[in-house]
Order: C-alpha cells, then structure tokens, then sequence
C-alpha cells in the first residue's frame, strides 16, 4: 500500500497531536457522506470517506478480474494496493496508483462487490491502520471520519461518535434521487442487500455505548448537518480552538 503521508490530500502541515476526531457511521443513504463533508467544511475539518478505500479495493479486484468472494485472492490485490484519497471536503478524488476512480468506485459493479472485500479481517485491519495514519497526518484540527466501524473500531476513543440513521424507506429514496440513472426499485432493493451482508460484519445499525443517534429520518440537509455540529459543539470544548464556527 502507499505512504499513507503522502497518499492523504491535505496540504502538507506538521501533525496535529490533538486532532479531534469526528467518528461518523451508519447504514448506506443515511446521508452520511454528504453531511460528513458539509459538517467538515463548516469547522474548518478535514474529511474521510472510509468506504472510498474497500470501494477501490473492490475496483482493483475487479479491473484484475479477481473473485472477490475469495479472501485469499483479496489479500493477493491488497498486496498490490497504491491508494490515495483528499481530506479536503472541497476537492474529492480517490485514487488507485495513477489512476483516477473517484467517479468509477460508484458504479453498481463496484457496490456489488464491496462486501465480499470489506469481510476480509487482514483487509480491515490494514485500511484502519490506513486511516489512522491519515488523520494524525492531516495537517488539520480536526477530521469527521465516516464509515461502518469508525466509533466502535477505527476510533473509539474519538470525543465525538455518531451513529447516524433514516429509516430504510427514506434511505433508499435518497440514494435512488442521487442515482437518477438506475431504477429506483433496483437502487433499493440493491442498498438493502448491501447492508444485509454490510452487518454481519459490523453493527452499524445500533449504537454502541457513549456514541449518540441523530435519526435524519424527519430532518433534511440543512437539519442533520446543524444536529451533528450540536453533538459536536456539546463534546468538544470551544476554548481548544479545534473548529472554526463554534
Ligand atoms: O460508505 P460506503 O457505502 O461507500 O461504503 C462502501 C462499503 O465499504 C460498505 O458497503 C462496506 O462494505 C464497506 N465499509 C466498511 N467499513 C467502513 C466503511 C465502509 O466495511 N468503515
């Protein structure tokens, strides 16, 4: 895999030993990237799609034509895995060595094969140790991490942990809104399948202890991003200087 110091896109700045971290998980649709983000430009934060990582992973198994469901030939591609994502909630991409696939990790083939590399153990435990690594090299006060196991394994020490549901019926028709192209009854019949398998791997679908729910189920954009900033603004202490807006 890449030097994660290199491989994250934040500009180039001396670690900050305190960077608080902003544990984000849930199910697929339940906004959390785009809130994530929103939330991470507003204090000034940096911002990791956890899931750009298996979801490139997936990618370089299938450009191989690798079985995904297979775990040793997984583990054969991680072997191989130059990988490199933006911290910078303005400026997004993903790559894998030279290749850009920032818009090609999204297509359903890619969300198709996902779970099967995500459920390798030596997989998780090498992108974890890969997001860590990003974040205390961030450069940045803070980073809202988003993902499935963020506030239970990645980070479950961070001063912020978030669990952040909708209910399923409003979590498939935002994701069918997003993808415009695809049948909307196949987008969420796709999304369920996803999280099926998603959780007998992690439990992102009930809170751990200590970490708060905002069910966006009734909120919108604009509410949700203002409900994490609040859990936020309750946990971190304005006076560390941690975030722009508080
Ligand atoms: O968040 P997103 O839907 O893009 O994640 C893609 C996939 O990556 C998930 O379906 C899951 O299999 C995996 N994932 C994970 N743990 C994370 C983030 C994502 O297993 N922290």
């Amino acid at each position: 895999m890449t030097d994660p110091s290199t491989g994250a896109g934040a500009p180039a700045a001396e670690a900050h030993l305190d960077t608080v971290i902003v544990a984000i998980d849930g199910p697929a649709g339940s906004g959390k990237s785009s809130v994530s983000k929103q939330v991470a430009r507003r204090l000034g934060y940096g911002f990791l799609d956890t899931g750009a990582a298996y979801r490139a992973l997936a990618w370089l198994a299938l450009e191989r034509g690798t079985d995904t469901s297979d775990s040793s030939s997984v583990l054969d591609v991680m072997g191989d895995f130059d990988y490199a994502i933006s911290l910078d909630p303005d400026e997004h991409w993903v790559r894998v060595g030279a290749t850009d696939v920032t818009a090609a990790i999204r297509e359903p083939r890619v969300s198709e094969a996902v779970s099967g590399v995500a459920r390798v153990p030596a997989v998780r435990q090498a992108v974890n140790a890969l997001f860590r690594s990003m974040v205390a090299a961030s450069g940045r006060p803070g980073v809202v991490v988003e993902g499935r196991d963020i506030t239970t394994v990645v980070a479950p020490d961070a001063p912020v942990r978030i669990l952040l549901t909708a209910a399923p019926e409003v979590r498939a028709a935002r994701r069918s809104a997003e993808l415009t192209t695809q049948d909307a009854s196949a987008v969420a019949a796709a999304l369920h399948k996803r999280d099926a398998s998603d959780s007998t791997v992690v439990d992102f679908l009930s809170a751990a202890p200590g970490v708060e729910v905002v069910d966006s189920t009734h909120l919108d954009f604009d509410q949700t991003v203002d409900a994490v900033i609040g859990v936020i603004r309750t946990n971190v202490p304005a006076q560390t200087g941690a975030h722009n807006d508080l």
